[in-house]
């Protein structure tokens, strides 16, 4: 049976991933996992969500095939009891599948990759759900059907691209205290695992990221490529008492939310990979943020590299007109927010003032050509002259600390960085 769970959270407690966690321990006496326990991430510009729009699911194969009714309620009485129901925009949502169909598989396929890239209606989950008669209980406004269904059909069809990550978590009576982390521990547990493990301290800004600072029961989560590598940083740190912890299969760090389109044919609160042409210098606008447009086709497009992306900033100031660029990112209000940019090519051109007797002539107003201030020699057009820049074609990044999590850091791009 694969279960399904969605929107049990609150911002001032609990995670759902906590109490898919407890949920595990519990059904420990029904069966196995036949697969590590899901957790998805889904669209990150829906606009309800609590923190990262996470949805969960796991797949269990019964000692007992009776057991099922059993299990349901015991995931019914474990939501009941532990999800934020007077927290307003808190919708839980469970699916059990239980027998799958060609047709189920299919539809699954679609509306699960929706969840991550477009933005659905309750209706259309629910529409599923019944065509397909698939057991499932929502509450309230039921939202939390449509991650839990994304998810459990994630189970069911098997992800694409996946990462690893181990989250740890505190005891009861720390929840909503000063987490208690050795930070000596984190970075040296980094520098043993790196690139196996990723995102768990940011190097430049000399910080350790891999914490949540939000009073949820979540200690940290280590990022990686395989249970292995997980584990054995997780067996570095120093910590205060952890209570649990879990290894999860995820789709986060894959860029699985990225559309690849035209710059025409962009929506808001979609994610893409756009490539165009910069057509203005950058601009910094108030709060440090850095905007860069580029164009395809006649569209245009604003880029943002936002203030807490830090170091990133200094690439894209250094963008300049005719510049080719593939740029990756969400779009919100009509901008797209940089999570990566390629540089595929730099203008290295710029139409100067011609040079005479060592100096740049001066321009004698609109289109009436350049004269030297020497000896008064008249030129009629600029010349093309090859420039400096300081920055080199390539694949950048923003740094740990502003990574979201579906985004797929440069340590997991193969050598060809397509
Ligand atoms: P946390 O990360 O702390 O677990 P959260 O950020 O996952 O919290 P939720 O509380 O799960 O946020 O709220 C997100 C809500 O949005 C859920 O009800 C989910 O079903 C719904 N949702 C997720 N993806 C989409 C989508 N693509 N379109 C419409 N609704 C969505």
């Amino acid at each position: 049976m694969i279960i399904g769970l969605d929107d049990t959270d609150s911002r001032d407690g609990m995670c759902t991933t906590y109490l898919m966690a407890v949920l595990i321990s519990k059904l420990i006496p029904y069966g196995k996992l036949k697969d590590y326990p899901l957790l998805i991430r889904l669209n990150p510009n829906i606009k309800y969500k609590t923190r990262g729009n996470a949805a969960l699911a796991i797949d269990i194969e019964f000692n007992d095939r009776n057991d099922s009714e059993k299990v349901k309620e015991l995931v019914i009485d474990t939501v009941e009891r532990m999800a934020v129901f007077s927290e307003e925009n808190t919708n839980p949502g469970i699916v059990f599948i239980e027998n799958s169909t060609q047709s189920m598989t299919n539809d699954l396929s679609v509306f699960s990759m929706r969840a991550v890239q477009d933005v659905l209606e309750i209706r259309e989950a629910k529409e599923i759900l019944s065509r397909h008669d698939i057991a499932h209980k929502g509450y309230k406004n039921e939202r939390g059907l449509i991650g839990a269904l994304a998810a459990a059909g994630f189970a069911l069809c098997g992800l694409p691209d996946y990462t690893y990550e181990l989250i740890a978590y505190r005891e009861q009576k720390s929840w909503g205290s000063l987490r208690e982390i050795d930070p000596g521990s984190v970075f040296a547990a980094d520098a043993a695992t790196h690139p196996d493990t990723w995102d768990t301290v940011d190097i430049e800004n000399e910080r350790i990221v891999f914490a949540p600072h939000s009073p949820d029961p979540i200690l940290f989560g280590i990022r990686g490529n395989s249970e292995e590598a997980v584990r054995r940083a997780f067996s570095l740190i120093r910590s205060e008492p952890v209570e649990r912890h879990v290894v999860f299969k995820t789709n986060q760090n894959t860029d699985m939310h990225l559309i690849r389109a035209k710059i025409q044919e962009v929506k808001e609160d979609r994610s893409y990979i756009l490539e165009g042409v910069v057509i203005k210098p950058p601009k910094t606008i108030t709060g440090g943020h850095i905007i860069v447009e580029i164009s395809e086709n006649g569209t245009s497009i604003e880029c943002a590299a936002f203030e807490p992306t830090k170091g990133f900033r200094r690439i894209i100031r250094e963008l300049r007109a005719g510049d080719e660029v593939k740029v990756f990112g969400s779009v919100k209000d009509r901008t797209l927010n940089l999570e990566k940019i390629r540089i595929d090519r730099l203008n290295m051109q710029e139409l100067r003032n011609p040079v005479c007797c060592d100096k740049r002539m001066k321009s004698m107003g609109k289109e009436q050509g350049y004269r030297c201030g020497k000896c008064g020699s008249i030129r009629k057009e600029q010349v093309i002259e090859t420039i400096q820049r300081n920055i080199l074609p390539g694949f950048y990044e923003v740094p740990p600390c502003a990574r979201r999590h579906l985004s797929k850091p440069l340590v997991r791009f193969s050598k060809e960085l397509n």
